[in-house]
C-alpha cells in the first residue's frame, strides 16, 4: 500500500483543517449500507440480478446512468470500477471481473483483496509528487473512462443526507482526476458524483494544470510545518480530537457522544435551534435525553473512578505530578431544626428569615403528617392532609420559579 501523505477521501476534510487525521474504522450503519450499494451498483453494471434489494430501483437507474453518461462523454471507451494496483505484499496484479457490452464496451470490476494472498489491494489511482517521486495521494477511483479527448471520472456517493450544498467533494475527485489523467496522458476530466439514492448529480470539468494547482496546493497546506488545527465540521470524525487544543472540552464531550448517534445528523443537534421538522427535534430530543444521560453517567462513573484511584495513589505516599491534595473540613450542621428555630426566634431573628433557615420540603412534611394521623383518623387523605396544611401555613409557604422541559410520552 503506498504510504501517502493523506488519503483522497480526507481531502475534503483537509481543506478545512490541515491537521485533520481520519478516525481508523468507520462501522456505522450508513457505512456498511454505502458500500453494499457500491457493491450491488457494480453487480448491475456486470449484468447480475439486485432485485432483491429494498433500494434495487435507485441503484439500477444509478448502474445505467454510469453507462449512458461514459458512452456520451467518453464513446467507445471501456468502463473501469474500483481499479486497483499490484498487490503490495506479493507483487500479483490483480484481474477485474469483466462484462461485455452490447455496444462493444467492456466494464471491469477489481475486488478489494488480492487473489492470491488475501491482502486488502491499494487503489489505483496515485498522484505522484513530480520533485520527489513519491506517492502523496490517491485512493480507489470508483468509476472512470478514457476518452479520445478527455477521461470522465465518476464518484459514486449513496447520498442518505444528500444535500448538494453541503456536501463538497471536489478536493477528493479532483484528486482521481488528476491520477488518471497522469496516468493516460489526458488533459481534461470531466467529474461527476452521481448520489444514488436521491437519484442526483452534478458535474464539473477540470484541466490538467487546474488539477494540480488544487491537489498540491492542498498538499502544500498539509505539509506546511507551521499549519495549525482549525475547527471545523469534520472535527467530530477526526482522530485526534481528544488531543486537539483548536476544540473546547465541550466538544470533544460530545464528539465522543455522537460517535452513538447513527441515525441523527449530528451537526443539527450542535446547532438545535435550525431544526425544523417536528420528526427531527424528536429524534434530537431522544438522543438528548436517553443516549447522552446515559453517556453522561457514564462519564461522571469514569471520574469518580478516577478521582478516588488518584487519591488512593496519593496517601500511599506517591506525587502525582500537576496536582496536590486539597481537604475541605466537613460542613458542621444542626440536627434539631426546630430548637435552632427557637433559638434564632427568641434572639429576635424574623420570620422571613426563619422561614429561609428552615426550608422544609411541603411534599416531605405533608407525608410525614398523612403517616402520623391515618391511623388514628381514618377519614384523613392525602388531599384534605394538602388542604389543611394550606390553610394553617399558607403564610409561610413560598412557590419557586415555574419551570418547563419536554419530556418523553
Ligand atoms: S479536531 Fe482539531 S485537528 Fe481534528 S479536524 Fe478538528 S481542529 Fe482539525
Amino acid at each position: 500500500m503506498p504510504k501517502y501523505l493523506y488519503r483522497a477521501s480526507s481531502a475534503p476534510h483537509l481543506e478545512e483543517c490541515p491537521k485533520f487525521r481520519p478516525k481508523p474504522f468507520d462501522e456505522s450503519d450508513d457505512t456498511k449500507r454505502g458500500t453494499e450499494i457500491h457493491n450491488l451498483t457494480w453487480e448491475c453494471l456486470l449484468g447480475n440480478d439486485v432485485s432483491g434489494d429494498p433500494d434495487c430501483e435507485e441503484i439500477t437507474e444509478s448502474a445505467e446512468w454510469v453507462l449512458s453518461f461514459t458512452a456520451e462523454h467518453a464513446p467507445g471507451a471501456d468502463i473501469y470500477c474500483e481499479r486497483k494496483g499490484p498487490c503490495s505484499k506479493c507483487g500479483t496484479v490483480p484481474t477485474p471481473r469483466t462484462n461485455t457490452l452490447e455496444d462493444g464496451r467492456t466494464v471491469h470490476v477489481w475486488g478489494d483483496e488480492c487473489d492470491k494472498c488475501g491482502t486488502h489491494l491499494p487503489g489505483y489511482s496515485v498522484v505522484t509528487d513530480p520533485n520527489t517521486f513519491e506517492p502523496v495521494t490517491g485512493g480507489t477511483t470508483d468509476v472512470y473512462a478514457v476518452g479520445e479527448k478527455r477521461v470522465v471520472v465518476i464518484d459514486l456517493k449513496s447520498g442518505f443526507d444528500f444535500n448538494v450544498e453541503g456536501h463538497y467533494h471536489r478536493p477528493q475527485t479532483v484528486t482521481y482526476g488528476l491520477a488518471i489523467m497522469e496516468q493516460y496522458g489526458k488533459t481534461e476530466a470531466l467529474i461527476a458524483e452521481r448520489y444514488v439514492l436521491p437519484k442526483q448529480k452534478r458535474y464539473y470539468m477540470v484541466t490538467l494544470e487546474e488539477a494540480r494547482n488544487e491537489v498540491f496546493g492542498l498538499v502544500a497546506k498539509v505539509r506546511d510545518p507551521n499549519a495549525r488545527a482549525r475547527r471545523c465540521n469534520y472535527c467530530g470524525y477526526c482522530a485526534d480530537i481528544l488531543a486537539c487544543p483548536a476544540v473546547d472540552t465541550r466538544q470533544k464531550v460530545l464528539s465522543e457522544c455522537f460517535d452513538q448517534a447513527d441515525d441523527i445528523d449530528t451537526r443539527t443537534l450542535r446547532e438545535p435551534e435550525t431544526i425544523e421538522d417536528p420528526e427531527e427535534m424528536s429524534a434530537a430530543l431522544t438522543f438528548s435525553t436517553v443516549t447522552m444521560t446515559a453517556y453522561i453517567k457514564r462519564l461522571l462513573e469514569v471520574q469518580k473512578n478516577v478521582k478516588v484511584a488518584a487519591l488512593a495513589m496519593h496517601d500511599s505516599g506517591k506525587e502525582i505530578p500537576h496536582f496536590k491534595k486539597k481537604t475541605r473540613r466537613g460542613s458542621r450542621v444542626i440536627t434539631d431544626s426546630q430548637a435552632a428555630v427557637e433559638y434564632a426566634t427568641n434572639a429576635g431573628v424574623g420570620a422571613e428569615d426563619i422561614a429561609a433557615l428552615a426550608k422544609v420540603p411541603l411534599g416531605k412534611l405533608q407525608d410525614m403528617l398523612y403517616s402520623a394521623m391515618k391511623p388514628n383518623d381514618s377519614a384523613v387523605t392525602k388531599k384534605s392532609i394538602q388542604e389543611m396544611v394550606d390553610e394553617d401555613l399558607g403564610d409561610i409557604i413560598v412557590r419557586q420559579s415555574d419551570s418547563a422541559w419536554m419530556e418523553r410520552g
